[in-house]
This record gives structure tokens, sequence and C-alpha cells, in this order.
């Protein structure tokens, strides 16, 4: 080890004058912009008029604006984020040392909060901009339960409403985040439920569902455009979360640059693309400038393969087919993964603008299989001491295949992933595993057509 590499902490904090005092827009470096939002019906490109139904209004000019490089972060939001921020940048020390490897390891961690992952930072932006609109409340939908966890405790400091629509098997199988939502004050249905037409719709047509991701999504968004003051609020996939999330990668490189590190590899895990793309983001929009380049690569589920075996196409964002049409990687937004797959990142979406530089092949992507994600996930458990989220662990997972590449090559590659959350409220997926009963299902093409055959007609180019 060198002199100058003695000096890199274990953590690296930022002071919270060095904090990012905006967001940073990637969509502004961006040659070729994300596909515009279409009307279903019309197949016309949504406008701000359009989305206000649905969405708060600021939100909805971030969501549009694809040229302005910096947004203020107001005074209000970066003093919430002071109360859990700056996230550490860690050195994984540890894990070197253990895999005998000559990469130098780094890990953003976003756990520093009760949601236990870094929805938060998008969470308290959504909940502010409602607020300051004047709105009662708003709606959401939660799979695994961190978006619902983190948008419960974002409206419950400004005193806003939360209704969350929580996947059902999730609710069943994770009774604690239910009550960690109910104790900062959030509703919380089971979907789909009774209580939309488009829940009863779905109830009636697959009887005994366990619900999806993209069920729970139109019933949120009935419920918000049908009641006053209400809007609905999403966790992922948008332009704007990506936004908001730019502080994950904003801060990472104030601290890498600190010790004037410069990272080759930077990885994420991908289920809609947030916090990857809120990691990459200051990074990206270097090497779309053309002052730097690095090898980014999304990291996700074998058995939800939306980049590395999906199609690029406008697709629904929910099962209900009331959202908008997005252009996006999709499986279709039929898709339900199998039932035995416990590692999250379920969606059948992501992000646009992900999507876009995926498409331009500015980014690379790997899937990788459950079993293997949970021996990464232990691994790194027993060496850096953190029980790390099952999201997260297929990040860690490529980081240690890159980092043993390194190995065999001898090359000093430094390697950055993003830690997403931590992993307390997935102890029957963890139990599954040390049981022996995990295994891999990898969908055929033939599963696959099924999810495809329901993407819309594509509108004319
Ligand atoms: C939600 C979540 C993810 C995946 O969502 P993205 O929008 O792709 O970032 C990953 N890790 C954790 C811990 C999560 O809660």
């Amino acid at each position: 080890m060198s002199t100058s590499e003695n000096k890199i902490p274990y953590k690296i904090y930022l002071t919270e004058e060095e904090m990012p005092k905006q967001w940073y827009n990637v969509r502004a470096d961006m040659k070729n912009k994300p596909a515009p939002l279409l009307n279903p019906g019309t197949l016309q490109p949504m406008g701000y008029d359009d989305l206000r139904p649905v969405f708060c209004d600021e939100l909805i000019e971030q969501e549009l604006d694809n040229t302005t490089a910096y947004i203020d972060i107001p005074k209000e939001i970066s003093d919430f984020y002071k109360m859990y921020r700056p996230s550490p940048l860690v050195r994984a020390y540890c894990l070197e040392e253990k895999l005998g490897t000559p990469a130098k390891i780094y890990y953003k961690f976003e756990d520093n909060n009760t949601s236990g992952s870094h929805k938060l930072n998008s969470a308290i932006a959504q909940a502010y901009y409602a607020k300051k609109q004047g709105l009662k409340g708003v709606t959401t939908e939660t799979g695994a339960g961190q978006w619902g966890t983190a948008l419960s405790m974002a409206c419950s400091y400004l005193g806003l409403d939360c209704k969350v629509y929580m996947v059902k098997c999730s609710y069943e199988q994770k009774p604690f985040r239910r009550e960690v939502m109910r104790t900062y004050g959030a509703n919380v249905t089971p979907s789909p439920s009774q209580t939309t037409a488009v829940g009863r719709k779905i109830l009636q047509e697959h009887p005994g569902t366990t619900g999806s991701l993209g069920c729970a999504i139109s019933e949120a968004v009935e419920a918000a455009t049908s009641a006053e003051g209400y809007r609905y609020v999403l966790g992922s996939v948008l332009n704007q979360v990506l936004l908001h999330q730019s502080i994950i990668g904003l801060e990472t490189k104030a601290a890498l640059d600190k010790y004037g590190v410069k990272p080759d590899i930077i990885i994420g895990c991908a289920g809609g693309g947030s916090n990857l793309g809120g990691l990459i983001s200051p990074f990206m929009g270097q090497q779309l400038r053309g002052e730097a380049t690095y090898k980014f690569i999304a990291v996700e589920p074998a058995s939800c393969p939306s980049f590395t075996r999906g199609k690029f196409a406008y697709d629904f964002c929910d099962t209900g087919m009331v959202c908008p049409l997005a252009k996006m990687y999709t499986l279709g937004s039929g898709f339900i993964p199998s039932a035995n797959h416990a590692g999250g990142l379920r969606y059948h979406g992501m992000s646009p603008v992900l999507s876009q530089l995926y498409h331009e092949g500015l980014m690379e992507a790997r899937s990788v299989e459950q079993t293997s994600v949970f021996e990464a996930a232990e691994q790194f458990a027993r060496v850096e001491g953190i029980l790390p989220a099952p999201e997260s662990s297929h990040a860690i997972r490529v980081a240690i295949d890159e980092a043993m590449r390194c190995k065999e090559t001898g090359e000093e590659k430094t390697i950055v992933f993003g830690l997403t959350g931590t992993g307390y409220f997935d102890m029957y997926a963890y139990e599954k595993f040390h049981d022996g009963q995990m295994s891999d299902y990898i969908p055929t093409d033939a599963d696959l057509q099924v999810g495809f055959d329901g993407i819309p007609p594509q509108p004319q180019e």
C-alpha cells in the first residue's frame, strides 16, 4: 500500500459545508433525451397540464425539465437531509483483504435512516413539494416496503396524510414493515384491494393474486385522482426521482475528489433505476461532456431481467394501464416475477433516463441469480459487518466479481458500488437461503413472451 493510500480513512464523510447544495440533472448533458411520457389514449406527449391531476406541480416541472443541469435543493429539504446525511463512503479494506484483490473497493452506504434505504432522499423532496402546493396528502404503492416507510416518515415530518398500497404478499410477509409505516401515521392497504375500481377488477380477473407493484401503482393513482387534495407520488423510475437521488452521486464524487480518487467501475443494483441513476449521474455527466470515462454496471435479478432481456419500447408503468406510457426497457406490464423470487428489484420496467443511456451503449447491465446474490450478501456481512438488503446485494455480487477479475489480471482498479440499505426485514429470504430452500428461477423465452405480448402497439416514429 502506498503512503498516499494510507491516508484514505475507512469512512469518508463530508462536512455540512461540503454537502451538495443543488441536485444534478443528467438529462441536461444527454444528447438524446429520454423519450417523453405519452398519453395512453391519444399517444401524444404529456405536457404540464396533462400531468397535473396526478402529480404535484413543481415535481412535473422537474419531470419535464431536460435542460437545467443544476437545481437548488430547497433549504427545508437540505435541513432534513442533514439529519441523516451525508451518508458515509466506506473503503472496504476488510473485504479487499479477505478477497486478496489488488482492487480498491468503496461503497456508498445509504442506510443512515429508519426507512433503511436511499428512498428517503426523494420521499422528503416529493412530500415537501406536495406540502408547498397546499395538498392534504399523497398516495403511493410499496413493494418490499422501504419506499412506503420513507414516504411515511417524510409525510409525518411535514404533516401530510399518507396512503400506501402495499403489494399483498409483502403486506403478509413483512408485518413489521407495515407497523413501522403505521408508527409514522400512514394508512396501509394490501393491494389489490376492494377500495378501488381497478383493484376490484384485478381481483375479479385474478382471484387469490398476491399482487404486484404494477397493480399497486394503479390503485394508488386511482386513489389520488378520485380524492380532492391528493396527488400520487412514485419512489423510482421517474426522471424527478433520479434528480433527487443525484445527492448520492454528488456526495460520492465530492468525497472521492477530496482524496484525489477517480473510480474505474461504478456499480449499482437496478429495480426502477433510482439509486443507480443517482449514484452515476455526476460521473455520467462527465462522460457525456467528454471529460472522463467510466465503466457503469447495472445489476438486476435473472428472474426479472428488464435491461438484459427486456424490450426498449413504450409500455405501461402499471398493470391496470391507467398510467402514462414510458419508453423504457420493459418485460411488459403484466410480467410478475416467479413466486420464489426473494431478492427484490421486481419491477417490470426501468427508468427512461437509464434506458436511453443503456440503449446508446453508455452503460452495461448484468443479471445475477439469487443464490449467488445471497452468497455475496453473507460474505459481505461476515467481513464488513453490515447485513445488506437483498437488493443491495446484487451490486455486492458484481463488485466482488469485478474485484476477483482484478485478482486474476493484477489490475488495481477502483470500484465503487451503491450499498442501498440493510436487510433486517428480509430475514425470511435469508432463512430460505440458509435452509437451502432458495432456488434460481430464470424465465424461459416463452415465459417472457407472455409479458411482451402485453406491450401496446408502438406509436409511429
Ligand atoms: C427500492 C430499493 C432498491 C431498488 O430501487 P431503485 O429505484 O432501482 O434504486 C434497491 N435497494 C433498496 C434497499 C431499495 O429499497
